[in-house]
């Protein structure tokens, strides 16, 4: 349920609310807009079904949010919510792509890949510290020096660092190095992981668990934006089905869909999607058309080298290409590159 306040209400009209609500064994989630002041009825909202907030001074009116998410909700918040990094935004008119290698495998490769994303404009660079991979003998990440090496680079190059983090005992370590913190589809529904996030004044990309179904992945969401932390960037990165030509099944119908059930960017991530280079830049334009904010492609100086996700990586010279010809489709679609 929302409350939202009349243009003219006094702050002590706000705290009456907010009181009134705390009461009840509910929380307020105060939402200063441009035009309106909004307060969210976090909690069993069914008991406010007696009370008539409507009555008090200050009260505009009092609108019932029928989905099970409620501060993502387009209904909450009719605004896009952009979220700006050291200036450059996400959600907003400016499309976005985070590129570099799957995971950090030593400083010169990062530092290859990074000035050849550097030269063309790109300002977010990622690249695996903890990696969650099926089989226990893979190569896990190199953790804290992955992490070192990340914070170097970024001194050098100024480039924004993304970067996962799996285990909540590491998230204060991880939030000191990365720009954004990454939840891996693997962990969308660990929900520890999700308050642990919220409660860090750091922007989370949160990947769309495999088998989770758009409602699930934005109460993922909401978990994060329930502890207080706004800045959430949803990534679809394909789910599982029967097909296995490809990793997974890229669903493209969520970009508009989900810009019409949430405020929340959107990004792409079509590597993981597809798993084979040859179809990630076909994917990555259609994404950008489909009307995402923005991407998430791997990268690897020398793919066949690459010690995790080799296969769906592009060289920087395929990249180089596909960024040129994105510049077009993001014009279509207003987008600035
Ligand atoms: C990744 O980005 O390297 C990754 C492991 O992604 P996902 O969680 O989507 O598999
Ligand atoms: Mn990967």
């Amino acid at each position: 349920m929302i409350i939202v306040m009349t243009p003219d209400h006094t702050s002590e009209d706000l705290q009456r609310v907010v009181r009134r609500l705390e009461d009840m064994g509910l929380r307020a989630h105060i939402s200063h807009g441009e035009h309106r002041t909004i307060v969210g009825a976090i909690g069993d909202e069914r008991i406010l079904r007696e009370v008539p907030l409507e009555s008090m001074a200050g009260v505009e009116k009092v609108v019932p949010i029928l989905t099970p998410y409620k501060l993502v909700s387009r209904e909450f918040k009719k605004e896009d919510t952009i979220i700006n990094i050291n200036g450059h935004t996400i959600g907003g008119s400016e499309l976005q792509i985070i590129a570099g290698p799957c995971a950090v495998e030593n400083r010169e490769t990062v530092e290859e890949v990074a000035s050849s994303l550097k030269r063309l404009g790109i300002n977010f660079l990622r690249g695996g510290a903890f990696k969650p991979r099926t089989s226990p003998y893979s190569f896990q990440g190199l953790g804290k020096r992955a992490l070192e090496i990340m914070a170097r680079i970024r001194e050098e190059t100024g480039m924004l660092i993304v970067t996962e983090l799996m285990d909540p005992r590491d998230a204060v370590m991880v939030a000191k190095y990365a720009d954004i913190i990454q939840i891996g589809t693997r962990n969308m529904q660990n929900f520890r992981l999700l308050t642990e996030v919220g409660n860090i004044e750091k922007p989370v990309l949160l990947k769309r668990g495999m088998c989770a179904t758009v409602k699930e992945w934005l109460m993922s969401a909401e978990y994060i934006v329930s502890q207080g932390n706004e800045k959430v960037i949803l990534c679809e990165r394909g789910i599982r089905t029967f097909e296995t030509e490809t990793r997974n099944t890229l669903d493209l119908s969520v970009v508009p869909l989900l810009k019409r059930l949430t405020h929340l960017p959107v990004i792409v991530d079509p590597s993981h999607a597809v798993g084979r280079a040859d179809l990630v830049a076909p994917m990555a334009k259609a994404a950008v058309a489909a009307g995402a904010d923005g991407l998430l492609i791997e990268v690897h100086p020398r793919p066949e080298e690459a010690w995790s996700d080799g296969p769906q990586s592009l060289t920087p010279k395929a990249f180089e290409q596909l960024v040129d010809d994105l510049r077009t489709i993001a014009e279509a679609v207003g987008k600035k590159l």
